[in-house]
């Protein structure tokens, strides 16, 4: 057998080519398998039919251009899998008629790097589940499988860890994943072989279940899902206990393409942590508000994902002394795109589309535990206020989430005045007045807000265990010059001080507004003259530092 002029010891396979690709010589080490002869073979024939192109147009280049010319292609090996090699074919110089050396190396290992990385890129790194790259993938393929098979359909599910912030800020960020490896761990337990379990977001798992398409068969998976998640986890030697908020959507029911499927899970998912967690929701067409703006309020769910709600701090003051005495607490909204929206934009939708009960839940948290820090601080003093709206009013579950913000932040009762508007209490004013008794009973002190706006009935009023009236600022605006401006705040005030009462005047712009109100005995003041609303850290700064 002639050689050829390659490096054999370099190369893992060499051969000499003719100008129709038939193999002239065939150089050791023989790559493909030992008794094999070559010679007289076209190259053609030993790669894979998917790769022949690639050859001849490096042949015909190497040819014409009379450089090297490199491609990639599939050597097939009898009895195994085709080994992926690495060609170089060129010209031997002077050959005529034209002759071609061609030697390939063995790069398989380049391709199973490649298929680690379309693995990592595709699971999570720390549960090894899917992520949600190939979720999203699993979707498009359940929704085709179901069409061509003609099957009833399948359940998207999503579940979201209740409160793994604080799990996370206590465990740390080693034991919090700790913790999120035992879950999914779990996880996948719960379902069969064949459904996905994947990983989406931080704590954020979503299920595919397959041939699962009635609401009952939702509910005893989820039910399922809730009672494993009840079990503790044992992390660093401690037991750990959380609960899960379950929302689900099925196809074709819920959503006839992934995008809205996936959306429909996670509004259910929402309206279960609405209602305080540790439950399940399926979706329910009533939760699209119906001339609700759709883009805003989804932005609006990511915000709240994304930590994009802020608490700022409006001071309250003694009208007579100046001295700080609370804050009212201010919600806002900043996004990266939006910027920053107004709370009178942004609090109507959120109350429509029902997100305000799980902001309003996420404020009073915040709220408490910003007073507790500053209690801690000295400021032993001091009351946080705190706006509920309308819904979160009526909502059953508003006593218990107030209770719960309290326990949890060591918050006295009596530093947490509640906010309600006129308009909300006179709606129903029995009904009202039983759930005021309630909260009261629970020590906390309740403020008509924006008094003079919403016709309240006098005889209620007496009745309703209240703390504070703050007086609307379009009753502020025009003094002391306004004549009916300044017999309403008067009877407001004496109205008050004869039920035992302390008001609030709102929206004090100017000194002499201030000199007035101080002047008829309003106790407390609140507004631009004396501080507008600033984030906790601009608020300790600029009026806790002064109180000392
Ligand atoms: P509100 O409860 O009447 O709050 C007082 C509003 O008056 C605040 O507007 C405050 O920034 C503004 N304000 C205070 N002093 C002055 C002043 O001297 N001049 C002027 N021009 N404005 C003053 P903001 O923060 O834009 O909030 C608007 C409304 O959004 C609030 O009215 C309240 O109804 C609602 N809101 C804000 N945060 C929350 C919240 O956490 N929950 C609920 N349910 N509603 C909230
Ligand atoms: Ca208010
Ligand atoms: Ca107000």
């Amino acid at each position: 057998m002639k050689t050829i002029e390659t490096h054999p010891g370099l190369a893992d396979f060499a051969v000499r080519l003719n100008l129709r690709g038939i193999i002239t010589v065939a150089g050791p080490p023989s790559f493909l398998d030992e008794e094999r002869e070559l010679e007289g073979e076209s190259f053609s024939n030993l790669i894979h039919p998917g790769d022949v192109a690639k050859f001849e147009r490096a042949l015909e280049s190497a040819l014409f251009l009379e450089r090297k010319q490199s491609f990639i292609c599939r050597l097939l090996k009898k009895g195994a899998i085709p080994v992926w090699v690495d060609c170089h074919i060129m010209r031997l110089p002077d050959s005529a008629p034209p002759e071609f050396t061609l030697i390939a190396f063995d790069v398989s290992h380049w391709h199973e790097d490649e298929s680690k990385i379309s693995y990592l890129s595709t699971h999570d790194a720390l549960t090894d589940l899917p992520n949600r790259l190939l979720f999203n993938d699993r979707v498009t393929v359940a929704i085709a499988t179901v069409q061509r098979h003609n099957q009833s359909g399948f359940a998207l599910q999503l579940l979201d860890l209740d409160g793994f912030k604080k799990v996370n800020d206590s465990l740390g960020h080693i034991g919090g994943d700790e913790l999120i490896k035992a879950v999914a761990g779990r996880l996948k337990t719960l379902v069969r072989e064949s459904d996905t379990v994947a990983r989406i977001g931080g704590d954020e798992f979503a299920f595919i279940l397959g041939g699962v398409s009635a609401e009952r068969e939702v509910e005893i998976v989820a039910r399922k899902i809730l009672s494993a998640m009840h079990r503790p986890f044992r992390i660093d030697g401690k037991s750990f206990y959380i609960s899960v908020s379950i929302g689900s959507a099925i196809y074709p029911e819920h959503g006839k393409e992934p995008v809205s499927l996936f959306k429909h899970a996670e509004m259910a998912m929402y309206s279960a942590k609405e209602l305080g967690g540790n439950c399940w929701r399926i979706y329910d067409s009533r939760f699209n508000p119906e001339n609700g703006d759709v883009s805003m309020e989804s932005a609006m769910h990511e915000g709240i994902k994304n930590g994009e709600f802020l608490l700022n701090y409006q001071p309250i003051f003694c009208a007579i002394t100046g001295k700080l005495k609370g804050a009212e607490a201010l919600m806002r909204w900043e996004n990266p795109e939006r910027g920053s929206t107004s709370p009178a934009l942004f609090i109507p939708l959120a109350e429509s589309s029902g997100l305000i009960e799980l902001l309003g839940r996420w404020v009073l948290r915040m709220a408490c535990h910003q007073a507790k820090q500053w209690h801690a601080e000295g400021h032993t003093d001091f009351y946080v206020s705190v706006n509920v709206s309308p819904r979160q009013f009526r909502q059953a579950g508003l006593l218990a989430s107030i209770k719960g913000a309290l326990e949890e932040s060591g918050l006295p009762p009596s530093s947490l005045m509640l906010e309600i508007t006129e308009g909300i209490l006179m709606q129903d004013p029995e009904k009202s007045g039983a759930i005021l008794n309630e909260l009261r009973a629970c020590g906390v002190k309740i403020a008509i807000d924006d008094f003079g706006t919403g016709y309240s009935s006098l005889a209620y009023l007496k009745k309703f265990p209240l703390s504070v009236l703050k007086i609307d600022k379009s009753f502020v605006d025009e003094l002391p010059h306004c004549e009916e401006d300044v017999a309403i705040i008067s009877a407001v005030l004496s109205l008050a001080r004869g039920l035992g009462l302390s008001v609030v005047a709102e929206g004090v712009e100017f000194n002499e507004q201030l000199d007035f109100l101080a002047s008829r005995g309003c106790d407390l003041v609140q507004g631009y003259l004396k501080g507008k609303p600033a984030s906790s850290a601009q608020f300790k700064e600029k009026f806790l530092k002064n109180d000392e």
